[in-house]
């Protein structure tokens, strides 16, 4: 994959589409910048080329076309200012390619920053128009993406800005490069015994994950909501868990996939169970096989934890994607911080897909001790789904 390394910057107009979609609490207050620090070296490798650097992202989900002040991204550019220590300020756009982003981009010196507003204030964006992409692209000679949180989505400054770039003035940031070649290089040749740890709410969203990993690994540990669809599928009770009743058969057939390639399968053996979806409610310790009428798994239990450790005791490399339970709950969040200190104590290699499982691992003040913690859930679960992500598509990136 090109890199920003390969092209001539020095002194030029540069777009870094990056991803600040970073998780903010009820006051507004960033609680956790991870995203916004994982773009650093590339906009710092810019600034010592006296580059004119102009920045864009997305963040959240307005309504297209509306300018809701809720979703700016001006609090972003604070906190880039603060850690890229700058003596000018970093400067914010009051639209995305409107007069005033016009303007800035303009009048932009040699190590300016320009943030642009939310790229999904404009409706162009989602819609991957081509208007819109010849409009970002104009404020740049060289086109640089580093979004690699956003880079599974078929998005304007994705994918049809990149259209506007000869390939010496496209390339990947230096985050970008290390996401995709980390995953690359541990799915396709990973140190072994290899673990997956898969968990979340659902079977169907990672049912094409699971059947590329189970070619893949030595060990599968399944925990989460889509335990209930394979323990379903073994013939327990689940209660009034979450299920896919639609998808025993994929449950059954992942299993057996599992038990013919020799790989090792593991279901929670025991569960807290409670009888509502809630922080207030009646909860208890049971076996898997023992959920009681009218009763729901929202986390794995004490041995389960105890079994997933000794499991992992021996592995080299763990790929870790979704909670073990409802861990945006205290009572039902044991389970994952358990999984993710049994992880982080391992001697193993460990990558920690993006999103919920990233936000866990936060919680449980593992970060530091993990090898390799993604900005993108969705992107990394597609890479691991083997498809090709349309932002390395575009910048016709060649994997081997
Ligand atoms: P996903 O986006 O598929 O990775 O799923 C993450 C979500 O799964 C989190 O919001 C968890 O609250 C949810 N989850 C985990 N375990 C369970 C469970 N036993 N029942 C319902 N939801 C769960």
């Amino acid at each position: 994959m090109k890199t920003i390394k390969d092209l001539d910057i020095a002194g030029k107009r540069v777009f870094i589409r990056c991803d600040f979609n970073v998780p903010v609490d009820a006051d507004g207050n960033i609680t956790d910048d991870r995203r916004i620090r994982a773009a650093l070296p590339t906009i710092r490798y810019c600034l010592d080329r006296e580059c004119k650097i102009i920045l864009a992202s997305h963040y959240g989900r307005p309504e297209a076309g509306k300018y809701d002040k809720k979703y700016s991204l001006a609090f972003v550019a604070t906190r880039l200012q603060t850690l890229l220590k700058l003596a000018k300020n970093v400067i914010m756009a009051d639209d995305v390619v409107g007069p005033d982003a016009k303007a800035k981009a303009a009048s932009l010196g040699p190590g300016d920053v320009l943030l642009l507003e939310n790229l999904r204030y404009e409706a162009g964006e989602t819609e991957n128009d081509e208007t819109f992409a010849k409009q970002l692209a104009s404020f740049a000679d060289v086109y640089i993406n580093d979004a690699f949180g956003a880079c599974h989505r078929k998005h304007a400054s994705i994918y049809a800005m990149t259209k506007e770039f000869d390939s010496e003035h496209k390339a990947a940031g230096f985050l970008m490069n290390k996401e995709v070649t980390f995953f690359h290089k541990v799915i396709e040749d990973p140190v072994r015994p290899f673990i997956a740890v898969v968990g979340g709410s659902k079977v169907s969203g990672k049912l094409q994950a699971l059947t590329n990993l189970i070619q893949k690994v030595d060990k599968v540990i399944i925990g989460g909501g889509m335990a209930f669809t394979f323990l379903k599928a073994q013939g327990y009770e689940i209660g009034n868990s979450l299920v896919e009743n639609d998808l025993l058969d994929d449950a059954r057939a992942i299993m057996y996939k599992a038990k013919k390639a020799g790989v090792k399968f593991y279901l929670p053996v025991d569960l807290v169970v409670a009888t509502e979806f809630s922080e207030n409610t009646a909860t208890k310790y049971v076996p898997s096989q023992e959920i009681p009428k009218g009763w729901m798994g929202l986390d794995i239990g004490p041995a389960s934890s105890r079994l997933f450790r000794e499991v992992l005791n021996d592995a080299q490399t763990i790929i870790w994607n979704g909670p073990m339970g409802v861990f945006e709950m205290d009572r039902f969040a044991k389970g994952s911080i358990k999984m993710s200190h049994n992880i982080a104590d391992t001697h193993a290699t460990t990558i920690v897909g993006g999103g919920d499982t990233a936000d866990v691992a936060q919680k449980a003040g593992d970060v530091d001790e993990m090898t390799f913690v993604s900005t993108g859930g969705g992107a990394s679960l597609e890479l691991i789904e083997g498809k090709v992500l349309p932002g390395l598509e575009a910048l016709d990136a060649i994997i081997v």
